[in-house]
């Protein structure tokens, strides 16, 4: 589509970070243009429109994406972030990287029973951030609605961490 060349184009490759060998999408420049933020965060919403309760973001991009598109959606917003950033009460999924572990946490009373819930990121890379965010939703009694992502490395294969789910990324490459 027009729009995912245009984001493609606002995405920039930058080598070896934050660690050698791997090339990391900045965001930072589709951010800062406004026509492109926009027309992304309307395309997200306009494609979940009246199917979410609540966009769930994933820290720290998934902040600023989600918080528009739920702003966008009229419907409210739940940060998921990493260890020790949220007061008590939290819930806690931790998951293997390549090299250790990751937590991610969110507030026990995020989400009541039958909330259908966004799961939005920037990146879709193994998948493990995505599971485990699924996971907070569901150990409240919440459904995801589906995993949304700007940008899926298809080449790590991220949906097979995401068995059943509905995922959709405005870019793969
Ligand atoms: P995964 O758990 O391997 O799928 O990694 C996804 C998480 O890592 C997301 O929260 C992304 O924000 C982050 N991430 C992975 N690769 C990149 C990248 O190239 N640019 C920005 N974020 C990335």
């Amino acid at each position: 589509s027009a729009l995912a060349a245009r984001v493609h184009g606002l995405l920039r490759d930058v080598p070896d970070f934050p660690q050698p060998g791997v090339l990391f999408k900045d965001f930072s420049p589709l951010l800062a243009d406004a026509d492109a933020f926009s027309a992304l965060v309307a395309d997200v919403a306009a494609h979940w429109d009246g199917r979410v309760d609540l966009v769930a973001g994933i820290e720290a991009r998934g902040f600023v994406l989600g918080a528009a598109v739920a702003h966008a959606l009229g419907r409210g917003f739940v940060p998921v972030r990493k260890a020790g950033k949220l007061p008590p009460p939290v819930r806690s999924v931790s998951y293997d990287l390549e090299y250790g572990s990751a937590t991610l946490e969110v507030a026990t009373t995020a989400f009541a029973a039958g909330d259908r819930v966004l799961v939005l990121d920037d990146v879709l890379a193994t998948g493990g951030t995505a599971a485990a965010a699924c996971e907070l939703v569901e150990r409240g009694g919440a459904r995801v609605t589906a995993v949304e992502v700007v940008l899926e490395l298809g080449f790590l294969r991220g949906r097979d961490a995401l068995p059943g789910r509905e995922v959709r990324a405005l870019l793969t490459s």
